[in-house]
């Protein structure tokens, strides 16, 4: 058992490292599509710049279309604080894993497929909340 479950966790980790490069990349493309060149030269950005310098320029330019990056790229750090420390893919309802399939589509879900379904038969007048 010890052996699967090191491989969940590797497996998750990879795809949330994965998510998070996903994100970053989608990060900057958008900023300098949306700043164009004076970016360069306004903010001195190095080519290779690091997730630090991207946080600080992204408080300095205050980019709306920034902000939902930086809430899910928050969540993904704090999913990989939480693999790290043995409490993430589980379902908070059951405590049981939640299915390695369900967790790629929907990496921050915070209970499995069933208890999903038990809060949504609970909350009738809610629509979907993952
Ligand atoms: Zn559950």
């Amino acid at each position: 058992m010890t052996q699967t479950n090191s491989e969940r966790l590797e497996r998750l980790h990879t795809f949330l490292t994965q998510e998070k490069m996903r994100l970053w990349n989608e990060l900057r493309v958008e900023l300098f599509e949306t700043l164009g060149e004076g970016l360069h030269s306004q903010y001195d950005i190095p080519q290779d710049v690091g997730e630090k310098g991207i946080i600080d320029l992204l408080e300095d330019t205050g980019l709306a279309v920034a902000d939902i990056h930086k809430e899910e790229l928050s969540r993904i750090e704090e999913a990989l604080r939480r693999l790290a420390n043995g409490s993430y893919g589980f379902c908070e309802d059951c405590g049981e894993p939640i299915d390695e399939g369900r967790l790629r589509v929907a990496p921050f879900a915070p209970c499995c497929v069933d208890c999903q379904e038990r809060r949504e038969e609970h909350s009738s007048t809610k629509g979907l909340t993952l």
